[in-house]
Parts: structure tokens; sequence; C-alpha cells
């Protein structure tokens, strides 16, 4: 007997080849070190069952839950650009999936439980850093509000993982609405197989977009939804200074959910070109080009779908140039809208967009931080330009920007107060920044000491309230405390 999981699966019933059924490999001593009970408790499970011994060798993959049909799913992918017809889950094993208090079906996925057929040379490990960061950034963007997989626990092995020197191993339970990826539909249109192109689609509809189950083109409909996602999505991320790190096919999600937390990071200094992947040598994947980058993944999921569009190939690529070609459109509108909001700007004028590109530039310029300039722009509104002006190498460059602003906002009527209550509620406080990740992981691998893990989550709970009593989390790093490099989970 062991603790029952409420499985309901379905991508398990799809054709043999979507998958490889493999069970996790058993660790040697599991050990629980982070349970997010709210979540256990949204996908009906019992918090304190998964809190015993059992529970953590449940969450380590040494055990395996009641109706659990564990299974590694194919994906292929390109990789910075360069197509690998077969990745797929070479260190992740799906438990299955349950229908959450919400009544959204939910896969239950452990990331670092061991190899499976997908593998290749890797050992099917996560090591605890990234295991951590993940945890810590996703349950992030959760409370800003931004669509992402969960994290709902972090459980260390007891085994040693080999990366550059040896490292503390530790698998991650993460919970998604699905991980279908673009990279999904690369393996079957990589194959020739367009009935496993089809079966994919309409599990993806019935699943994600069960409204276009009726439309006249189900599966140009079905691409028109993914671009409006990801389009929103990655607006999202610009707004808060998140960059993914590798966007590759593979980490994208159909859903429309952030996924994979690889060496991501959050801006502190305001700047376009900003990387901190160690891998991304060309910044392939800086701030500013994550919407082109968006765009050229939906394009390789439009070439998947082509087939599926018009037995006429050349009718198919027109179809689909039309609907890619409403991306920049969906992103640029939200994209616009939210910046209108964090300035303060409760309506839409021409010359708004002029308006908060110079303030952007003079951001860039000025090395102002980008979390704490809007932060305090509020009180800009209400007359105390003291800490947005502080962000600046040159306040000066700030007040000339900001008279315009003013001007601006006086063809409104709302007060400063309620100005400044609209923006606090769309400009975070709290990110989870860099240098407090590290510091977290420093602490958890060095000293296996999880107090400042724990309470960074507790911060990045509530990104929009004051919390006065952790206002040293808001601040960005110290010169001697700038992280400059981020590395992959591998
Ligand atoms: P990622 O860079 O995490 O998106 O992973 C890219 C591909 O490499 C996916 O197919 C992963 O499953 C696989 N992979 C990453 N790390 C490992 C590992 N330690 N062992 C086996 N496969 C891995
Ligand atoms: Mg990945």
């Amino acid at each position: 007997m062991t603790i029952h999981f409420p499985f309901q699966n379905t991508y398990s019933a799809l054709p043999a080849n979507f998958f490889a059924r493999v069970a996790p490999t058993p660790v040697a001593s599991p050990r629980l070190i982070k349970l997010n009970r709210p979540l256990a408790v949204q996908l009906g499970l019992d918090p304190d069952l998964l809190s015993t011994p059992e529970g953590a060798e449940i969450l380590a993959g040494k055990r395996l839950p009641d109706g659990a049909d564990p299974i590694a799913m194919a994906y292929a992918g390109h990789q910075f650009g360069h197509f690998v017809p077969q990745l797929g889950d070479g260190r992740a094993i799906l438990l299955g999936e349950v229908i959450d208090t919400d009544g959204v079906r939910r896969d239950i996925q452990l990331k670092g439980s061991g190899p499976t057929p997908f593998s290749r040379r890797g050992d099917g490990r996560a090591a605890l850093g990234p295991v951590l960061r993940e945890y810590i950034v996703s349950e992030a963007m959760f409370a800003l509000g931004i669509p992402t997989t969960r994290s709902l626990a972090a459980v260390v092995t007891g085994e040693p993982v080999m990366r550059e020197t040896a490292l503390p191993g530790a698998v991650l339970t993460r919970v998604a609405s699905s991980h279908i990826r673009v990279g999904t539909f690369q393996f079957f249109a990589a194959r020739g197989d367009t009935d496993g192109v089809r079966a994919l689609a309409d599990h993806v509809i019935a699943r994600h977009y069960p409204e276009l189950s009726d439309a006249a083109q189900p599966y140009h409909a079905l691409l028109a939804g993914v671009v409006a996602r990801q389009a929103a999505l990655v607006a999202r991320w610009l707004l808060v200074g998140f960059i993914h790190g590798v966007m590759n096919t593979d980490n994208t999600s159909i859903s429309g959910e952030t996924i994979d937390y690889g060496p991501c990071a959050f801006l502190d200094a305001y700047n376009p070109a900003q990387v901190f992947s160690s891998i991304d040598e060309m910044g392939r994947y800086a701030y500013a080009n994550q919407p082109r980058i968006a765009l050229w993944n939906l394009t390789r999921l439009a070439e998947c779908l082509l087939p599926l569009f018009d037995s006429e190939q050349e009718k198919a690529i027109e179809q689909a140039q039309t609907i890619l070609g409403e991306f920049p459109e969906k992103f640029t509108a939200a994209y616009q809208a939210g910046l209108r909001a964090k300035v303060g700007l409760f309506t839409a004028r021409d010359g708004d967009e002029a308006l908060i590109q110079d303030l952007l530039d003079a951001m860039a310029k000025n090395a102002a931080d980008f979390t704490l300039t809007f932060r305090h722009l509020g009180d800009a509104a209400a007359d105390d330009a003291a800490d947005v002006r502080a962000q600046f190498t040159d306040p000066a460059a700030f007040d000339e920007w900001a008279t315009r602003w003013r001007t601006r906002l006086a063809l409104e009527p709302q007060t400063p107060a309620e100005r400044k209550a609209a923006m606090g509620a769309v400009n975070p406080a709290f990110i989870p920044r860099n240098h407090r990740i590290e510091a977290v992981i420093q602490a958890a691998v060095n000293n296996d000491d999880y107090a400042p893990f724990e309470e960074l989550l507790t911060v990045l709970a509530k990104p929009y309230e004051g919390q006065p009593q952790f206002a040293a989390y808001a601040e960005p790093p110290l010169p001697e405390q700038m992280v400059t490099q981020t590395f992959c989970g591998t």
C-alpha cells in the first residue's frame, strides 16, 4: 500500500510512439526539503501524507504512488537554432495527470528522477542548485501572476551528481497544465508522421483550447491560439524584466506557460541587450530579443501543422503566414498596455509609446534598476521623486522626462493616490534577484541551511506588497554581489 494520487491519465493513452514507459530510478536516502502545501491541496493531494517518509520517497521517485503510469515524453527541438530530431524527457518522468480543485488537468512530473530512453549521454539527474532555482523562480512567476509551471516539492536524494564537481542531487516535482512543447509537434513532423501530428493537435485542442473544437478550421485556430498565448506571455516577461535564457522550441509550451527554468534571470539595471546565460554567446535569447524568438519558435510550430492546413502546400503556407502575422500586433498591444499601466496611465493616447520609450532609453543610459524605477514611479506621481531619481546615475535625466510625464498625467482625472495604488498593483517590489538566489543556493549546498530559501520564498509570495520588514530583498546587488552569468540546469 502506498499513497494514492487521484490520477486520470490521458497522455499515456496516446499512440505508443508518443512516450516511453519508464519508472524513476530509486535513490539512496531521500529527504523532503520543501513541500508546497497549498499547491498539494489544490491538486487533491494530502500535504500531511506527502510530508511522511513515504511521501518523500514518492517525491524522490523511490516509490510509485498508487495509480501512477510513469512515462517519459518524446519530443524534438531546435536548440539555439539547430534542429535535434530527438530530445525527449531525458531526466524527467511524468507520474500522471490529476484534475485540480479548479477543474484544470495538471501533469505531475518528477525532474531529476533518473535515466530514460531519451537520456542520451546524460545521467537523468539534477543538482540541488538548479532545483532550488527553478522552485524559487517558478513560484515567484506564479505570485507575479504570470502563466507558469509550478513547483510542488523539492527533495534531496542523498546521492551526489557529477557535474564539474560532485554536487548534492535533488528532484523537483513539477506541475504543469501539460508538458507539451513546440518540440513535441516537431518530433512527429520530422518523421513525416502526419497522423501523429494530428493526434497531438486533437489532444492539445481538447486539453488546452476546448473552445476551438467547434471552429470551422480547428488546426488553424489552434495555431492562432498558441500565437496569442505566447504573445501575451512574452509581453508579461518583458514587463517584469524576465529573461528565460533558453527559448529553444523544446522549452516553448503549447499551453502558454513559462516552462523549463534553466539559466533564467531577472534584470537588475535595465539593459535591453542583457544576457545572463553562460551558453548564450551570441545573445540569441537576450532580454529584448525574446518576442522575435517567440515568433521564430511559433513559425516552427506552424511548419509542423502545414499538412493539417491544406493538401496544397502553397495554400497552407499562405494560411500559416497570415496567422503568424498576427503575432507582432498581439505582442505590441499587450506590451504597450502593460507599459502604460506601469507608468500610471489609465488611457491610451497618441504619443504614449514614444514617451514611455524615452523613459526606457533614459533608464538604459543611466543604469536604472528596472524594478525599482517603476515601483518608485508611483511616489513620483505624488511629487515625491527622491527614490526614483536615485535610480538614475544622472537624476536630471529623470527630471527632464518627468516634466513631460506629469503633463500627460494631468490629462487624466485620477488622483495621485489612485494612480499610486494602481501602479503598485502592477509594479512589483520583489523579484527573484540573481544574487539572492545565489545566496540561497550557497547556504543550501554548502551548509545544508534552508532558512534563506524559506525566507526568500516568503518574500516572493507577495511581490506587490510593501513588506517593510523585508525591504532589503527589494534592493539590487552591491557591486561585489553582482551575478553576471547563470548556468544551465544540466
Ligand atoms: P534542457 O536544456 O533542460 O531544456 O534539456 C534539453 C534536453 O537535454 C532535454 O531532452 C533534457 O531531457 C535533456 N537533459 C538535460 N539534462 C539532462 C541530464 N542530466 N540527463 C539526461 N538528459 C538531460
Ligand atoms: Mg528543456
